[in-house]
């Protein structure tokens, strides 16, 4: 007979675990309140990159940490109100801004990161989802050439952890995006990116996959976790049930529930927005890009042009701060004809951040039967499938493809 497990969120986390789990064999519930890839998943800029391997805490912020603190650049957004409970968290992130720790931990997201985009390329294929795809490649831009050199550390790690990546001048930024406007003096191509045309659509194909093949989607809201005996005691809005395994993978909520268990709560939130413009007459966009220096990514999908913006430091639930949109949309104009925009309201999402911007990715420290597959930050779209595979071999007990210690939920999780 099967073994069951039960995984909590189907966000692209949770869906990529229930999958792989399923595949190792094990009985596999998902429950979430929204449907699958609703929440976080499906609002991001839908890029699988091989580049997103920087830790955020870099030491070439330390000299604007100052304008970051009061709020002068778009990357980072404070809210004061919540500055004082920010205050440990960003203490320990201040101090991994320094070159051994930035490459350190630079090096393990480069190693889940590889893996992941591999996976992903397999599970595309496997879920017909292909027409999902943009063209590959994502491009880093920068207006000004002092930023492009601030940046060296990051083409370091690039080059350390074998990213391809081509540096282009402003005539080949130009060749290969005509119709972006001639502003950007640097142009880095990360050759190999991936990026998806609807990062909702991908989460449902991969969930579809998983209940063709017998696995059960669940919607109901959890609500509380208790240990009992050998088993767990799960109460959701549809009652309590006794499960066996559990895997929670609840992005920004995971505190939530961990903490009935007496986990502390190690995230920061780094709050994001996305507004859609519509394509501007005749004006294309083959792939993804970041402009540096204008703190957005601007990427292609089925619904137009989506811009993301940089981090919005502030509680979960905090009411949405225009600001960050706001400031971005004159910038997305200097740099390309888009059209009008078509969201009423910006989305917003959540990500969920430790100091080391590594993930949790394990057994839960101090109890048995429980793992744990959160605070994916800024990569949680590119990191899903070995985020599976990684909680599927905890749980079957097969061999790790590396080590794992860097994402050891107990470095946040003492308890
Ligand atoms: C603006 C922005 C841009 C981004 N761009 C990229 C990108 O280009 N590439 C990339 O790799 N990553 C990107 N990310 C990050 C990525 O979106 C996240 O890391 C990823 O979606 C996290 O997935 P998750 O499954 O952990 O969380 P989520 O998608 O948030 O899933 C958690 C699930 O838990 C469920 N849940 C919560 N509480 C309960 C409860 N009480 N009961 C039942 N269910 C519950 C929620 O409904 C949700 O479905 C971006 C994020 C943002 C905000």
């Amino acid at each position: 007979m099967k073994q069951p497990v039960v995984v909590l969120g189907a966000g692209i986390v949770g869906i990529c675990c229930a999958l792989e789990l399923q595949r190792r064999n094990y009985q596999v519930t998902l429950i979430d309140r929204r449907g699958p890839g609703e929440e976080t998943s499906s609002g991001n800029a839908g890029i699988l990159s091989y580049s997103n391997i920087t830790p955020l805490a870099d030491p070439s912020l330390l000299p604007r940490l100052h304008r970051l603190i009061l709020n002068l650049d778009d990357d980072w957004l404070v809210h004061y109100p919540h500055l004082m409970s920010l205050f440990p968290w960003l203490l320990r992130f201040v101090l991994r801004c320094r070159r051994e720790t930035y490459l350190h931990d630079g090096d393990a997201m480069a190693a889940l990161t590889q893996a992941s985009i591999d996976l992903h390329k397999q599970w595309i294929a496997e879920a017909r989802a292909q027409e999902l795809l943009n063209r590959v490649g994502g491009l880093k831009l920068y207006r000004h050439r002092q930023t492009f050199l601030r940046d060296q550390l990051e083409r370091e790690l690039l080059d350390r952890c074998a990213v391809k990546h081509t540096l282009l001048d402003p005539g080949q930024v130009t060749d290969l995006e005509p119709d972006l406007k001639p502003i950007f003096a640097q142009g880095v191509l990360i050759d190999e990116s991936v990026s998806i045309r609807n990062p909702e659509k991908l989460c449902k194909a991969y969930a579809q996959m998983f209940t063709a093949a017998g696995g059960q989607i669940r919607r109901a809201s959890v609500q509380s976790l208790r240990q009992s005996a050998e088993a767990w005691e799960l109460t959701t809005d549809q009652g309590t049930e006794i499960v066996s395994r559990l895997v929670v993978c609840m992005g920004a909520w995971t505190p939530e529930i961990i903490g009935q268990l007496g986990y502390s709560n190690p995230l920061a939130i780094e709050r994001g927005y996305n507004t859609i413009f519509s394509p501007g007459e005749s004006a294309n966009l083959s792939g993804p890009i970041f402009d540096v220096d204008a703190s957005y990514v601007m990427a292609p999908m089925d619904m137009g042009l989506r811009v993301t913006t940089g981090s919005n430091l502030t509680r979960r639930e905090a009411q949405p701060n225009p600001r960050q949109v706001a400031r971005v949309i004159p910038r997305v104009r200097e740099a390309f004809p888009v059209g009008e925009v078509i969201t009423q309201d910006p989305w917003l999402g959540r990500r969920p951040t430790v100091p080391d911007t590594l993930p949790l990715i394990g057994p839960a420290p101090r109890h048995e039967n429980l793992w744990l597959a959160f605070a994916h930050s800024h990569m949680g779209l590119t990191m899903g499938p070995i985020t599976g595979q990684l909680i599927a071999n905890f749980i079957s007990g097969a061999k790790q493809p590396f080590s794992t210690l860097a994402c050891d939920p107990a470095r946040y999780l003492q308890a």
